[in-house]
């Protein structure tokens, strides 16, 4: 038998019994013949807790001592873990993500892993150990200093350790079942979703599936690694993310889920002279603040006033850069004035079956309309369709969705077990 990768989340490593259950199920694992690494999360809401402190030390915390500071949640867990592991007779190796092998480039507080070269959990497991991982950390190539892969990036440390250690799958424990239709919290006959691929996961996450990081899944992608998510509360088979091939074409359903969003905001840019280049002069500036934009429309100018308006949606916490980058244009440009709304919400539709049937879009408004949501902008892609609407009827659109193309179950089938959701 090979090796497994297991990453359990904050939710689950929570507090000392949290750590004691997971210890018994890394330990069963081993037992059962596998060589087990495992990457953890800090407990519960310390990461957020380690960010709340240095924002009172000092409003503009140098990003190097933030990765300083926030990595050391995963390095409490890691050490609890293997303790209570050693509690239970079988031997178990901490590893910080340096030592791990998980190298990066010195971006902090988002860095990028450039090369995993994890001789020493190779070393641990030939030796019969358990390995267990800092996650969502690694170390730069250059600077040798400490970096942080963002927010939830314990699952692409998970991801890549599994890729770079040839693993069977990379297990990811959290305190659901899976990943259902719908958020659960919003729609309570939401269904588990046995079995989704890599490009469906990658849109769900982009249109704000909070399960899984983007990345994790475009590295797993990239080095076809299956990904089993699934809750360590429960032995219950999750949700497999794995390539398209291995899904029954008869099982396939036309819609995979529906996904949702509250994290956006939306600019409007209001009378642009509708001339060559002013777009472009809009998107550069952003562009130049680091702004990351999603949606864009632009209207077709009014006759009378070769005029236009153009908006763009983007993370509601870049939107005061974005707003101060804009404004700076205004003489330049010479649009009318700048329009901003952070009261909006995004609803997404992901399935690789609307490639090949018609009448998806129609449903899906019609669904819409019936529940009195108003349409604010269109995005669409191959195997998605994105609606930006006003935030407070995101829950009524996704029940509304969801009841449309049947995805409701019978029965009541997530089960939230732990988290604060915070
Ligand atoms: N502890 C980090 C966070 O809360 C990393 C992770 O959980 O994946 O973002
Ligand atoms: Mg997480």
């Amino acid at each position: 038998m090979g090796i497994v990768v297991q990453k359990y989340g904050g939710s689950s490593v929570a507090d000392a019994n949290g750590i004691k259950r997971v210890a018994q199920r890394i330990v069963a694992t081993k037992k059962a013949g596998h060589d087990v690494c495992v990457v953890v999360s800090a407990m519960g809401d310390t990461t957020d807790e380690l960010l709340d402190l240095a924002e009172q030390v000092s409003p503009l915390p140098p990003g190097r001592e933030l990765d300083m500071l926030v990595t050391a949640g995963e390095r409490i867990s890691m050490a609890l873990l293997a303790m209570a592991i050693a509690n239970l007779g079988q031997t178990a190796r901490s590893f910080t993500g340096s030592q791990a092998g998980v190298i990066t480039d010195s971006t902090h507080g988002r860095a990028k892993i450039i090369d995993v070269t994890p001789g020493r959990i190779e070393t641990a497991l030939v030796a019969g150990d358990i390995a267990i991982v800092a996650g969502f950390q690694g170390v730069s190539m250059d600077t040798k200093d400490i970096t942080t892969l963002g927010r939830g990036g314990s699952d692409t440390t998970a991801v890549a350790l599994a890729a770079a250690l040839d693993a069977e799958v990379c297990e990811i424990y959290t305190d659901v079942d899976g990943i259902f239709t719908a958020d659960p919290r919003i729609v309570r006959t939401a269904r588990r979703i046995p079995r989704v691929s890599y490009e469906e996961m990658l849109e769900m996450c982009a249109s704000g599936a909070k399960i899984l990081h983007l990345r994790c899944v475009e590295y797993a992608r990239r080095h076809n690694m299956p990904i089993h998510v699934r809750s360590s509360f429960s032995q219950r088979s999750g949700t497999w993310v794995t390539d398209s091939e291995e899904r029954d074409p008869v099982e396939q359903a036309i819609i995979s889920g529906v996904a949702h969003d509250r994290s956006e905001a939306k600019i409007t840019v209001v009378g642009v002279p509708d001339k060559v280049g002013e777009a472009a002069t809009i998107f550069e500036a952003l562009a130049e603040s680091g702004i990351n934009i999603d949606m864009i429309v632009q209207n077709i100018s009014a006759a009378s006033t070769a005029r236009t308006d153009i908006s763009f949606t983007m993370p509601r916490e870049d939107g005061q850069v974005a707003m101060t980058a804009l404004s700076r244009l205004q003489g330049q440009v010479g649009y009318d004035r700048l329009l901003y709304d952070d009261r909006i919400g995004k609803v997404s539709l992901v399935g690789a079956g609307m490639r090949s049937h018609p009448g998806v879009t129609a449903k899906f408004f019609a669904a819409l309309a019936s529940a009195g949501v108003n349409i604010e902008m269109i995005s669409t892609s191959e195997i998605r369709i994105s609606v930006i609407i006003d935030e407070d009827l995101i829950d009524s659109a996704v029940t509304a969705a969801h009841r449309a193309f049947e995805l409701d179950s019978d029965e009541v089938e997530a089960v939230v077990y732990g988290g604060t959701g915070r």
